[in-house]
């Protein structure tokens, strides 16, 4: 591990100064990702600045909605009685992701700024867009089995890796941020990450030094229903090959409004917007589920080794819309190995 400069943050304008002063400088959250890629040589900050101190830790109730702490831990988001009730998508991704101990960690704004999985993002002897700009993509005629099925480039094949991210995507979240000299932004989620195209380096569109102060969900219709499904190669903790974020409100079982995105298929969660328009005004059932799923799927461009997500995502997207329907939020999580952790 090369060394570095460490600072533990008293006040956020201080923590936004050094960072912005610095190119090379990056907050540190909970260090579950970032101090990862450090000792790979991955990533190779000149200067640290811990940013868990700060009192960006609340969720509180507004009158539009909730706002979720940037520095909240994922475990604390996950459990408060307040995201369980309106939010319980969330509460269902967020336990779908890592460990209990990376969990309680882990911090919110972390978490959304977590890099890709990509093997040969993390092996430095491998050529990477993502890593070294220029040096080339080894997933794109290599193993990539794990890698994108929509929205990418030739530059570029990797998925992005959040759990919690794609429930974000799908309640329409807003991410607050802040620069230097109090500048102060609010970025749609669906903005907030990007796709490849030229620049895989960027993962999203913070501008450097500008710090995540919380997450805003918007009050909403359909969060009552809904489900997250995560399918994985095993129930312990493991990335999702593909996971769906669903929900939705019904009349009279019609479809009033629905929200569906995935993760694991793109270098952003991919809103499912196809199959939103295909279902909005539809009777809420299995087959109409189906027939938007594969709508959806249709646009798909899967690489030579990731042709099974295709059908994989069509069924999930469908499982995880019935799930929704159920409503069992809790109960169907505490049954379904797929959304739960084992370990
Ligand atoms: C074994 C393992 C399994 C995992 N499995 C899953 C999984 O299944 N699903 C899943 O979703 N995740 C998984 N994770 C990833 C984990 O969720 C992330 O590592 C974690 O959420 C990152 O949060 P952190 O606070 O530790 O971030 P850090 O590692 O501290 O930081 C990550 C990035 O965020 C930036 N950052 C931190 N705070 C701010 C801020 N306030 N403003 C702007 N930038 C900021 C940092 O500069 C850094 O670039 C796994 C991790 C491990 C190690
Ligand atoms: S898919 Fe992206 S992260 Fe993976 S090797 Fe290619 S450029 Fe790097």
């Amino acid at each position: 591990m090369r060394p570095f400069k460490y600072s533990d943050a008293s006040d956020p304008a201080t923590a936004i100064g050094i960072v912005s002063a610095n190119p090379t400088a990056k907050y540190l959250g909970g260090g579950t990702n970032l101090v990862d890629l450090m000792k790979e040589d991955v990533m190779r900050p000149s200067e640290l600045v811990d940013v868990t101190q700060l009192k960006y830790a609340k969720i509180e109730e507004k009158a539009d909605g909730v706002s979720i702490g940037a520095t909240a831990t994922n475990t604390s988001t996950a459990n408060d009685d307040i995201i369980r009730e309106k939010y319980p998508l969330l509460s269902m991704a967020i336990l779908a992701g890592a460990s209990a101990q990376i969990r309680n960690m882990a911090t919110n704004a972390g978490n959304l700024n977590q890099r890709t999985r990509c093997t040969y993002f993390y092996d430095v002897s491998m050529p990477c867009n993502k890593r070294e700009p220029g040096s080339g993509c080894g997933a794109l005629h290599g193993v990539n089995k794990n890698h994108a099925i929509f929205g990418w480039s030739e530059k570029c094949v990797a998925t992005y890796p959040s759990d919690m991210a794609v429930a974000l995507a799908a309640l329409d979240a807003v991410v607050q941020v802040e620069g230097p000299n109090n500048t102060k932004r609010s970025i749609p989620f669906a903005d907030f990450h990007r796709l490849p195209g030229d620049h895989p380096e960027k993962d999203n569109n913070l501008k450097h030094g500008e710090f995540i102060t919380s997450i805003d969900l918007p009050a909403n219709p359909f969060s009552e229903k809904s489900y997250y499904l995560k399918i994985r190669e095993r129930s312990s903790y493991a990335f999702a090959l593909v996971s769906v974020a669903a929900a939705l409100q019904t009349e009279d079982n019609r479809i009033k409004e629905v929200r569906i995105a995935l993760g694991g298929v793109a270098h952003k969660p991919w809103r499912a917007s196809v199959a939103e328009k295909w279902l909005t005004g539809k009777e809420a059932t299995e087959a109409n589920f189906k027939a938007a799923a594969a709508a959806e799927l249709k646009n798909a461009k899967p690489l030579q080794y990731n042709k099974y997500k295709v059908e994989l995502a069509s069924k999930a997207i469908a499982r995880a819309l019935e799930g929704a329907m159920q409503g069992g939020i809790y109960g169907s999580m505490e049954a379904d190995s797929t959304t739960t952790n084992k370990n």
